[in-house]
């Protein structure tokens, strides 16, 4: 098969033929049809994250279909253990154990993928492969990270990239007011907000046009911490939704204060990924798509980087 495969931390990924995967028990095959890429993938290629698998294929949004030919979606959550004390309270995206697609198990930026048939999702068939991708990671850690938002009505999203656009429809489906802050200067960025349902699309360095109950932090950058506890009113909480964030700058208390709460927001459950995929096409969900060929990877990931992709990037295989 072909498959675009990292060799080390730092370097390009190398597009390369590997020996067909082949499942072992309990394992599916899947063909792969489109692979959306995450910023987490970003994370892994630079070597933000200890210990990935060498070599890589990464990727963890896959539509693909199995031999049977029925489509199937394999999201960053891999395998976990069933019996640590997380798994055995309903919160296996904690497990001490779990393994990842595209970072400890081989992912989908590649033509076949092996997958844990207990961790496969279906995918819902308003969707064609594409437009699908987006979903299993953008889609439902945003969803886990707006449910842990809380119920509150004023909703900000910093960093509106695949993740916050598809959050931003989720939020207005359930009636909630959308603020988008983004990079300074980003038209791009902004306009898809506004088209989306945003009320107020702005740079996050300025001031929030209204009082916030609480924000969500897509953007890897710590400095937004203290930006948008500033703009979180008493009792708001402050989700980080990343997987890696550069330092946070030491901030007054009196931001905190007021009984406001940061918290972070790390992978999925299974459960998650089953209410937000029956929720999605409710929504409905619309997902914008850039793509690219899987042979261009690196560009994909490049324009992600610089953040120049509008909505989500998804690889055609
Ligand atoms: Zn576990
Ligand atoms: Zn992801």
């Amino acid at each position: 098969m072909l498959a675009m495969v990292l060799d080390a931390p730092g370097r390009a990924l190398r597009s390369v033929e590997l020996p067909d995967p082949q499942p072992g028990p309990g394992q599916v095959l899947v063909r792969v049809a489109a692979c959306g890429v995450c910023r987490t993938d970003l994370h892994v290629v630079d070597g933000e994250l200890p210990d990935p698998k060498l070599p890589l294929v990464p990727g963890h949004q896959v539509v693909g279909r199995l031999p049977s030919g029925e489509r199937v979606g394999i999201p960053w959550l891999g395998w976990t253990d069933g019996e640590c004390r997380y798994c055995l309270s309903g919160r296996e995206n904690l497990c001490d154990r779990a393994r990842f697609a595209g970072y400890q198990l081989d992912g989908g930026y590649a033509e076949l993928a092996v997958a844990d048939e207990r961790f496969v999702v279906p995918i819902p068939e308003e969707y064609d492969d594409v437009a699908a991708a987006p979903l299993l990671c953008a889609g439902l850690i945003g969803y886990r990270a707006l449910r842990l938002a809380g119920d509150g009505e004023r909703i900000g999203l910093y960093g509106f990239g695949a993740s916050a656009h598809i959050v931003a429809q989720v939020a207005r489906h359930q009636g909630r007011r959308v603020f988008a802050f983004t990079r300074a200067g980003d038209g791009a960025a902004q306009s898809l907000a506004l088209e989306l349902g945003a009320e107020w699309a702005g740079d996050a360095a300025g001031p929030a046009p209204k009082e916030l109950d609480a924000a969500i932090i897509f953007a890897p950058a710590g400095e937004l911490v203290p930006a948008a506890l500033r703009a979180t009113a008493k009792d708001g909480t402050v989700v980080c939704a990343g997987i890696h964030m550069s330092d946070i700058p030491s901030f007054p208390y009196e931001l905190l204060w007021g009984e406001r709460q940061i918290r972070s927001v790390a992978n999925l459950t299974r459960k998650d990924a089953h209410e937000f995929l029956a929720l999605a096409p409710q929504a409905p969900v619309r997902t914008e798509i850039e793509t690219f060929p899987l042979e261009s990877a690196n560009e994909a990931l490049e324009r992600l980087r610089a953040g120049k992709v509008r909505g989500a990037a998804v690889l055609v295989v």
